[in-house]
């Protein structure tokens, strides 16, 4: 047995017994790991609030590797995201990234580029002025650069046209545009219509860090489109992201 100390975000709660908790919780440095905390519903428990849903917190917690579930020795938290807690939009598009991320990470490997993309979108999501769904936008667009299925709306994929056209096909097996000049079974491959407005939204969040990103203006109309075809792309490349639960709860859906 060996004492682990790591950050995690809790991905999951569900009681246990008459006053514990199981937390599925993702590590920054052990990738997912499950975690049984005696006495944590208690009302007395020293825990607190500290072992909500999302929150961002600092777990020491005694390994064994041959066991499924390991046991806190003790939490701290760093960052509660009161306003994700507090506000039902940022709780249902955080909903919806938590558990993205609990179809896809798998076992103990460490995932520091995906857990890093966590974080941040959750602190944009919770300190957000305006648009916060824009977080939501975002996380889906770079976990799937990071996980290798990159989206492209620079230039037609076939002709390398640096493109100005009214609406373009955005083929979701290749992640790239291809133009209206191309032949058309090069479109209706896996293909998705993007309007010049969405094409538009997808590079600058592509490009945004920070702030600059919750300042991306956009119709409703658009904000579906991105949201569908970003959604398309991730369930085309990745079984495990069908028939999400969270979905349902969205303004988008
Ligand atoms: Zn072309």
């Amino acid at each position: 047995m060996s004492i682990q100390r790591t950050e995690a975000i809790i991905l999951k709660t569900i009681p246990y017994g008459e006053t514990s908790k199981i937390l599925t919780t993702f590590t920054k440095n052990m990738g997912k790991v499950n975690l049984l905390a005696k006495g944590a519903r208690d009302v007395k428990s020293k825990y607190g609030g500290s072992l909500e849903l999302f929150n961002y917190i600092s777990v020491i917690y005694y390994d064994r590797t041959e066991r499924d579930l390991q046991y806190v020795s003790d939490v701290s938290v760093i960052d509660p995201f009161l306003q994700i807690h507090n506000d039902l939009d940022r709780t249902y598009e955080a909903l919806a990234i938590i558990e993205m991320c609990n179809r896809l990470i798998h076992g103990n490997e460490d995932n520091l580029h995906i857990f890093d993309l966590l974080v941040q979108t959750l602190q944009g999501i919770d300190r957000a002025e305006k648009r916060p769904v824009n977080g939501l936008l975002y996380f889906m667009l770079h976990v799937a650069t990071r996980l290798g299925f990159t989206m492209d709306f620079d230039s037609c994929k076939n002709c390398r046209d640096v493109m100005d056209h009214k609406e373009l096909n955005f083929s979701v097996e290749h992640g790239r545009v291809v133009c209206e000049s191309c032949p058309s079974h090069l479109r209706n491959v896996s293909g998705a219509l993007l309007s010049k407005e969405s094409l538009g939204i997808m590079r600058q969040i592509a490009r945004s860090h920070g702030n600059g990103l919750y300042n991306i203006a956009m119709s409703e109309k658009a904000c579906h489109e991105v949201y569908h075809l970003l959604l398309r792309h991730l369930q085309f490349h990745m079984e495990e992201l069908q028939n999400l639960n969270s979905l349902s709860f969205l303004k988008l859906a």
